[in-house]
């Protein structure tokens, strides 16, 4: 299996945060926003 997390070439799906607006490259929806501490419940998926 590939290790996908960490590798942005690829990384499935960008999301964006409704809150701060920061982006994060993963195939799941993070937990947590790294910037601001929201939930995952504050991310929409973007795709490219
Ligand atoms: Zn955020």
């Amino acid at each position: 299996m590939p290790h996908l997390y960490g590798e942005k070439e690829d990384a499935a799906m960008i999301w964006v945060c409704l809150v701060c607006g920061d982006e994060i490259e993963s195939d799941e929806v993070p937990e947590v926003c790294p910037v601001c501490g929201a939930d995952s419940s504050q991310f929409e998926a973007k795709q490219d």
